[in-house]
């Protein structure tokens, strides 16, 4: 009997990268984390406002852990889900929901945050937790990766028996050469950016398997120094029925 081993392969050598990855990404903060506070420790005597810089940055990298961890976790909840998404949801207020959280972000950011809704409820069958996550991501990457001053619109609309959702900003953009690989868990066009935003390299990760979970799909159509253009799309409730 002959067994084809070439896919079974292939997922090992991408569960021993993926493994590598996170101890990487988890070893990262926790050895500056380490060494701050045995700083702290040794230094003595020690100023005030050093040691109050160190605790800052010990709080830092302990976020950045948190924020890692969290998201981890919400990836394998939802890879390891099998039961079918059956409850309806309205992605109108879903979106209004994740915009009104990330309001005071971008307000403090200097952005102007627009949201293109259409009059009516836009239903999908769904997980609202992942959804709602996946939604706010989106959002979020391009708060987060744009300069004061300008502007995201967020668009909902339903055409032909889907759901789409567009996040637009007039951010730094991503280079070509980047786009097929964003999507890839800790993949990211711009290292030092992302850690500096507090990025943890996995949220557009999670927005590609929410929305391969429920039937639909994810692109983006970006170019350095023009902005991003994020487009998710789900089947609207009657038609993943
Ligand atoms: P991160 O936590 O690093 O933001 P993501 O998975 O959310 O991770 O995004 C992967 C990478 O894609 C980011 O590191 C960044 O380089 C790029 N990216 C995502 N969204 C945007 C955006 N709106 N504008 C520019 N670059 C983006």
């Amino acid at each position: 009997m002959i067994h084809d081993i070439t896919e079974l392969e292939r997922l090992e050598s991408v569960r021993r990268d993926f493994v590598s990855n996170v101890s990487h990404e988890l070893k990262t903060p926790l050895t500056a984390i380490r060494g701050y506070v045995e700083t702290l420790l040794d230094a003595d005597p020690i100023d005030g406002p050093t040691r109050g810089r160190f605790l800052r940055k010990i709080r830092r990298q302990s976020s950045r852990l948190g924020a890692l961890v969290s998201d981890l976790l919400i990836l394998s909840r939802i890879e390891s889900s099998t039961e079918p998404p059956e409850k309806i949801l309205d992605l109108r207020s879903a979106a209004g929901e994740v915009l009104s959280l990330l309001g005071p972000a971008s307000e403090e950011r200097g952005l102007e945050l627009v949201a293109e809704f259409p009059d009516e409820a836009v239903e999908v069958l769904g997980e609202e937790e992942a959804i709602r996550q996946a939604l706010s991501n989106l959002v979020d990457n391009a708060v987060k990766y744009s300069s004061a001053g300008g502007r995201v619109v967020v668009r909902l609309q339903a055409e032909n028996g889907r759901a789409a959702l567009e996040v637009e900003d007039e951010g730094p953009g991503i280079a070509g050469e980047h786009l097929d690989r964003i999507f890839e868990r800790f993949y990211r066009a711009d290292r030092a950016r992302s850690r500096e935003l507090g990025g943890t390299g996995l949220g557009l990760a999670i927005v590609k398997n929410v929305a391969r979970r429920h039937g639909g799909g994810v692109d983006v159509e970006s170019e350095r120094g023009r902005g991003s253009t994020f487009r998710l799309w789900l089947p609207a409730a009657e038609s993943a029925e």
